[in-house]
């Protein structure tokens, strides 16, 4: 089944509320599954007044070393959607932070806004990705036990710059491991962060929402 038809079906599945928003692309682990035609459909389905931002695009060279090339190609393509549309991009990226960095750095990104989703670098990345006007988001994984690297990011991101999220199906965060993941566990992740950083949740609330009304430009519409 072709990306657009499963987005097709997702959304008469989960019906027409105002308070569900979409993200829309194709992931970089699909991409043997897209042609040209569905990157056509993207930027029409893309245009839906709910769909608020492109992605998840991006690289993946964990999984997948030998497409490099498409994958920056069809990164690309959701880029140029993104500025064509004002609607920013969520991107994944996995062993591939430099030519992330690299694509998102070229002349013909620079109008891009977005968000690095479910971050896992260290300050060094995170200054270049601030340095572009990006947010970063933290997912379950800045709970686990292995992850010291990732709170030391936390720590150094500007408030005004940084997000949570479920990633759910995966990466259910401590102490719920073993569960699928699901937006409740959300304030575990919000937890380890307002520890870290010493503040209090409401006011980690307050800017985090600010932040995601700011990013994907919905302030009139709260
Ligand atoms: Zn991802």
């Amino acid at each position: 089944m072709h990306f657009y038809q499963k987005f097709s079906r997702h959304k008469k599945k989960i019906g027409n509320y105002k308070n569900i928003l979409y993200s829309c692309g194709i992931h970089p682990l699909y991409l043997s599954k897209c042609n040209k035609i569905d990157l056509k459909i993207l930027k029409k389905l893309a245009q839906e007044k709910n769909v608020i931002a492109l992605g998840e695009t991006g690289l993946d060279y964990y999984y997948q070393k030998k497409n490099k090339k498409e994958q920056k190609y069809v990164f690309r393509k959701h880029i140029k959607i993104s500025i064509e549309l004002n609607k920013p991009v969520v991107v994944h990226t996995r062993e591939s932070i430099d030519d992330t960095l690299s694509i998102l750095n070229e002349i013909e990104s620079k109008k891009c806004k977005g968000i690095i989703h479910s971050f896992t670098g260290n300050v060094s990345s995170a200054k270049k990705i601030l340095d572009m006007g990006f947010y970063i988001s933290f997912s379950g994984i800045i709970t686990f036990k292995n992850a010291d690297e990732i709170r030391r990011t936390a720590k150094y991101i500007p408030l005004d710059r940084l997000l949570i999220e479920t990633d759910a199906p995966y990466l259910t965060p401590v102490p719920k491991r073993g569960k699928e993941n699901q937006p409740s566990y959300l304030k575990y992740i919000a937890d380890c962060i307002v520890k870290l950083r010493k503040i209090n949740m409401e006011y980690f609330t307050e800017i985090t929402q600010k932040n995601f009304y700011e990013l994907f430009q919905l302030k009139d519409k709260k």
